[in-house]
């Protein structure tokens, strides 16, 4: 295809995606060709493909003309977002569309965004087929386990070039890569984001869709301000608030403190969607009745969880800051469980809101962040034996059963496979899993369908050790203890 061809497949496909009107054609093109540094041109008919073959094409053709500096996975990513910003309704545009769209229904809103932010390969739906997905039967019911490949690994080139920008200017960067300053920003591959600003609890918050998408309708709620994670009663004033407006999404925020946090304690924000998660479905081990109107129980699910249960809003959330107050200063030196060192505190909660048919239900997870002699990276966080698969925070998605398990594994099961059956030497890339390599082959049988099993049970065994309270008798008790002095 030559620039001509390539520049009207663009057109075309925005055309037909309702990206862009008829009558904006010639100013589109025009833009189109002032990036890609030619004289302007009619558009002409060119042969239908697929999306990601012309946008090969087209950032290949950007490479060769010296537009684009770098020929990495960074920077074709930054330069396909700023192609398809060209071709695309402005922010205000968008803002506009879903606030109207929103009158009609809150989904045809949400829907809207949805499709637009996958349009525009924002969210890329064609890596994401690439993740590795399946099913773990645990004794707290099903675990979903992904191996995940569309997030792809730095290029070293990327990051010499980020440490030499850094070091030049940050003029125009985003504080952070959730800051709503990213929408139509080129730092981070962000000029097709759109963003759409909601109202939570009388605050400015701001509704976008995660381009990694872990879960169906991925969506991140950031605050408008670039100020720390911070969990208090007005938490669950925001996360209530949301559900109102979004029925259908349910919503959640990591806890506050390193370690049991998630990644990013810099900026706050919530993740929510359209999506069930695992521990939605954990059974209660006991309810409890004693509160009129409310529902609480212990659920049988590896990291602690109580949940609270009622039509009733106010109740479910006052239940909730009763607990998040308790839990915040309660001590229990035979189980570990030390709220304080000094003033710095540890325990924190990571609390998960949603509306079901029966009304509003609230989990709380009970999180602490203290270190030890014997655990350095974490008391409650994965013990050192399981870091060969996964030794990075269990932050939200995690905690709710949905496990995001390094790339790097895709390469490392496959290896292991074949050098236990095929009895090879073992290689250095898997030192790592020596241990875990030795009990493997002390298995009756070995295929991928035994080893994916094998790793679940590792998932298992993470979200035990994430748990404060241990499912067994002194555990089970204090925990119904607390429920009880609500
Ligand atoms: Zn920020």
């Amino acid at each position: 295809m030559n620039h001509q061809e390539l520049l009207s497949s663009l057109i075309s496909y925005a055309i037909d995606k309702h990206l862009i009107k008829t009558e904006e054609i010639s100013t589109r093109l025009g833009f189109l060709c002032d990036l890609f540094q030619y004289e302007p041109f009619d558009v002409i008919n060119s042969v239908k493909r697929p999306y990601h073959e012309w946008m090969t094409d087209c950032l290949d053709l950007a490479y060769n003309r010296g537009i684009l500096a770098w020929n990495t996975i960074d920077e074709r990513d930054a330069f396909e977002a700023k192609i398809m910003d060209l071709v695309m309704p402005s922010p205000s545009e968008v803002k506009e569309r879903f606030h109207h769209l929103y009158q009609q229904s809150p989904w045809d809103a949400t829907d809207y965004l949805y499709q637009l932010s996958k349009d525009v390969n924002y969210i890329k739906s064609r890596r994401l087929k690439e993740n590795i997905e399946w099913i773990y039967e645990s004794p707290y019911g099903k675990l979903e386990m992904t191996i995940n490949l569309a997030k792809p690994e730095k290029d070293p080139r990327d990051i010499a070039n980020a440490i030499l920008e850094k070091k030049e200017s940050t003029e125009g960067r985003p504080l952070c890569v959730i800051c709503k300053e990213n929408e139509q920003n080129y730092w981070n591959a962000r000029m097709n984001l759109r963003i759409v600003p909601i109202t939570l609890s009388d605050e400015l918050w701001h509704f976008q869709y995660s381009p990694y998408l872990y879960y169906n309708e991925h969506a991140i709620i950031l605050h408008d301000i670039h100020k720390p994670m911070h969990i208090s009663h007005k938490t669950f004033d925001f996360l209530f608030d949301f559900i109102n407006q979004f029925p259908t999404y349910f919503i959640g925020s990591n806890a506050d403190l390193p370690i049991v946090g998630g990644s990013i304690l810099s900026h706050e924000h919530f993740q929510a969607g359209r999506y069930h998660f695992p521990i939605e479905y954990a059974k209660p081990m006991r309810s409890f009745t004693h509160v009129p109107g409310l529902v609480i129980e212990h659920l049988n699910w590896p990291m602690t969880t109580i949940r609270f249960k009622s039509k009733d809003q106010s109740l479910v959330k006052l239940y909730g800051c009763h607990l998040y107050d308790l839990w915040k200063h309660y001590n229990n030196p035979m189980l570990s469980i030390v709220s304080s060192t000094g003033n710095t505190p540890h325990n924190t909660i990571t609390p998960i809101a949603r509306l079901t048919e029966d009304g509003y239900e609230l989990d709380i997870i009970l999180r602490n962040n203290r270190t030890s002699e014997a655990y350095p990276f974490g008391i409650f966080h994965p013990h050192e034996d399981v870091h060969h698969i996964k030794k990075e925070n269990i932050g939200l998605i995690e905690a709710m059963g949905l496990a995001i398990l390094p790339g790097r594994l895709k390469s490392e099961l496959d290896l292991i496979e074949k050098v236990l059956k095929n009895g090879l030497p073992s290689d250095p890339a898997l030192d790592k899993h020596s241990h875990w390599m030795a009990y493997l082959q002390k298995l009756p049988k070995l295929d991928s369908k035994v080893l994916f099993s094998e790793v679940g049970k590792k998932f298992e065994r993470v979200l035990l050790d994430s748990g404060v309270f241990k499912l067994d008798y002194e555990g089970i008790r204090a925990v119904h203890q607390i429920i009880m002095e609500l």
